[in-house]
C-alpha cells in the first residue's frame, strides 16, 4: 500500500500543489481511493468529512486533466452552494500549478455571471444539482464530453431531495464517464443511486477514528437550558479561543446567542441559512480573515466550512445525529492541527452524548465548571450595582452609629478632658477612672430607659437589659447593625 504522494506518480506540478498545502502524507482514503481511481475504475468511497476525501478524489483527477483541452472534463455534484465554493478553492489550491479553471455553480449567486464564466475554457465545475440542471436547460452548459463525474456527499444530496434532479444531470453525461460517490452514510437512496449508474465500484469503507479527529480533544459541560448562555461566556473566558464556531439548532438561538455574546464585548457573527449568499460568503470571508472571533451558525450554514484555524467547536445545542457532530467536530482539527470540541448538554443528554463518543470512538469526558465565573454581562452588572448599594448603605448605618455613640459618650470625653490636664504618669489611673465612668454612664442610661419605659407603661425585657450590659451589643436608635434582608429590601428597585 502506498505511503507517499510520490509513490502514486503524480505530476510534479501536482506534486508542488500537494506540497503548497503541506501534506505531509495520503490519508487512509487518500491510500485505497487514489490507485483506484488512478486505474479509471468507478468508486464509492464511504467516509466522512475531515477524512481528506476530496484530495482523494481530487489528486487523480487533476493528474489526468488536459489543459489544453476547452471542454468540461469533471463535474461534481454537492448537495450546498457552501460545500460547492469549498471545494472549488481546493481545487484551485491543488491544481494551482496545473494551468487550469474550476466554476462553482450554486444557487443565490448571479446566474449572468455565471454564465460569463462559462463562456471561459472551465475544466472542472462543482455545483448544486438545482443549479446545474438550471443550466442544462438553458443549454449554457453541457457535460457530454466530461471524463469523470463525483457525486460528493450523495447522502446529504438524497436527504435534501435531490434525487431526481441528479439522476437528469447524470442522464446526461457519456456513458463511458468515471462516477466517484462518496457518502458518509449508505442509504438505500445511494446503494440504489450506485448500482444503476456505476460500473462493478469497488466500495472503500473507512472506520474507526478519522485522522483529524485524533487531534481533537472532546469534553462536555452538563447545565440547564437557563444558564446555558452563561456557561458559554464562562467556557469563552476560560478557554481563550483563537478562531472558534458555536453550533445552535435554530435560527433564532443562534441570533439571540450573536447578540448576547456582542453585549458581553466578544466579536461575534451569526450565519444561517435565511442570510443572502452574498452575505454568507462576505462572513465567511471576514471569519477566515479573522476580521471576527466567533462565528455562530446553524448545521446548514456552516455545511462545508473549512476555515483553518479554528481551534474550538463548541456545540451549544447538541445535534440530534451521530454525522452532525462528527462534522461539526471536523471544522477543528483542520490540517493536522489541534483543536477542542465543547459541547454543553443538559443531564438527559449524556446517553446521546456516549453514543458519539462510540461512534468516533473517541472519550468524551464530563468536566466541572467553575461556579460563578459564569455571570453574564447584565447579571454582572446587576450583581455589581447591588454590592455598591449594599456597601453605600452599610457605610451610612457605620457613621449614623457613630454619630450616636458620640453623642452618647460626649459626658464621658467631657470628663477626660478635665483629667487630662492632671499631671502625666497618671494614665493608668486616668484610663481605669474612665473605665468606672463608661459603666457608670451605661448604668445611668438604662436606668433612665427602665423609668422611661415604666412611664410609658411597658417593661423592659431580661434579654435586653442583659444586651444593655457593658454597653455593647445594643441595638442604638436608628443605628440597626446591618442585615442584608434590610439592604436587599431597599434595594429591590434596582436589582
Ligand atoms: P475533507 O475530508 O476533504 O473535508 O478534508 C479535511 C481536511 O484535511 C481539509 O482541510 C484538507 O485540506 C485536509 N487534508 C486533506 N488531505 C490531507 C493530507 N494528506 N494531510 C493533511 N491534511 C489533509
Amino acid at each position: 500500500m502506498a505511503k507517499s504522494f510520490a509513490s502514486f506518480g503524480f505530476r510534479p506540478e501536482l506534486m508542488q500543489g500537494i506540497q503548497d498545502l503541506y501534506y505531509k502524507e495520503p490519508t487512509p482514503i487518500q491510500e485505497e481511493a487514489i490507485p483506484l481511481i488512478l486505474e479509471g475504475k468507478d468508486v464509492i468511497g464511504q467516509a466522512q468529512t475531515g477524512t481528506g476525501k476530496t484530495a482523494a478524489f481530487m489528486l487523480p483527477i487533476l493528474n489526468g486533466l488536459e489543459a489544453g483541452k476547452r471542454d468540461i472534463q469533471v463535474l461534481i455534484l454537492t448537495p450546498t452552494r457552501e460545500l460547492s465554493i469549498q471545494i472549488a478553492k481546493e481545487v484551485e489550491k491543488l491544481g494551482k500549478h496545473l494551468d487550469i479553471n474550476v466554476l462553482s455553480l450554486h444557487g443565490g449567486t448571479d446566474i449572468d455571471r455565471q454564465l460569463n464564466k462559462l463562456k471561459e475554457t472551465v475544466h472542472v465545475v462543482v455545483g448544486t444539482p438545482g443549479r446545474v440542471l438550471d443550466h442544462m436547460k438553458r443549454g449554457s452548459l453541457h457535460f457530454g464530453r466530461i471524463s469523470t463525474l463525483v457525486l460528493d456527499e450523495a447522502d446529504k444530496m438524497m436527504e435534501m431531495g435531490f434525487l431526481e434532479d441528479v439522476e437528469q444531470v447524470i442522464v446526461h453525461t457519456p456513458s463511458q464517464r468515471q462516477v466517484l460517490l462518496f457518502s458518509a452514510t449508505m442509504p438505500d437512496l445511494v446503494k440504489k443511486l450506485a448500482h444503476r449508474f456505476m460500473k462493478q465500484p469497488p466500495h472503500i469503507k473507512i472506520e474507526g477514528k478519522q485522522k483529524t479527529v485524533e487531534q481533537i480533544e472532546q469534553f462536555y459541560y452538563v447545565t440547564n437550558q437557563s444558564d446555558k448562555t452563561d456557561a458559554l461566556v464562562d467556557v469563552l473566558e476560560q478557554e481563550q479561543p483563537f478562531l472558534t464556531i458555536v453550533f445552535a439548532n435554530t435560527q433564532v438561538r443562534v441570533q439571540q446567542l450573536t447578540a448576547r455574546l456582542q453585549e458581553n464585548g466578544l466579536s461575534a457573527q451569526a450565519l444561517y441559512g435565511d442570510l443572502s449568499q452574498n452575505k454568507r460568503e462576505q462572513l465567511m470571508k471576514q471569519f477566515r480573515e479573522i476580521r471576527f472571533q466567533y462565528l455562530i451558525a446553524t448545521d446548514i450554514a456552516a455545511r462545508g466550512l473549512d476555515v483553518e484555524g479554528v481551534t474550538h467547536v463548541i456545540n451549544y445545542d447538541l445535534p440530534n445525529d451521530v454525522e452532525s457532530y462528527i462534522h461539526r467536530v471536523g471544522r477543528t482539527g483542520r490540517a493536522g492541527q489541534k483543536g477542542k470540541a465543547i459541547s454543553l448538554i443538559s443531564p438527559r443528554q449524556k446517553n446521546l452524548m456516549g453514543r458519539f463518543a462510540k461512534a468516533t470512538k473517541a472519550s468524551i469526558e464530563e468536566r466541572i465548571l467553575q461556579a460563578g465565573r459564569h455571570l453574564d454581562a447584565g447579571r454582572r452588572q446587576r450583581a455589581e450595582e447591588r454590592e455598591a448599594h449594599f456597601v453605600e448603605l452599610r457605610q451610612q448605618q457605620q457613621k449614623e452609629q457613630k454619630k450616636e455613640k458620640d453623642k452618647e459618650f460626649a459626658p464621658v470625653r467631657e470628663a477626660l478632658k478635665k483629667k487630662a490636664k492632671v499631671k502625666p504618669g497618671y494614665k493608668k489611673k486616668l484610663a481605669r477612672e474612665l473605665d468606672e465612668l463608661q459603666t457608670k454612664y451605661e448604668q445611668n442610661r438604662k436606668k433612665a430607659e427602665a423609668i422611661a419605659a415604666r412611664k410609658a407603661g411597658k417593661t423592659v425585657k431580661p434579654a435586653a437589659k442583659k444586651a444593655g450590659k457593658g454597653g455593647a451589643g445594643r441595638p442604638a436608635k436608628g443605628g440597626r447593625p446591618f442585615q442584608p434582608s434590610a439592604g436587599r429590601s431597599n434595594g429591590k428597585g434596582r436589582g
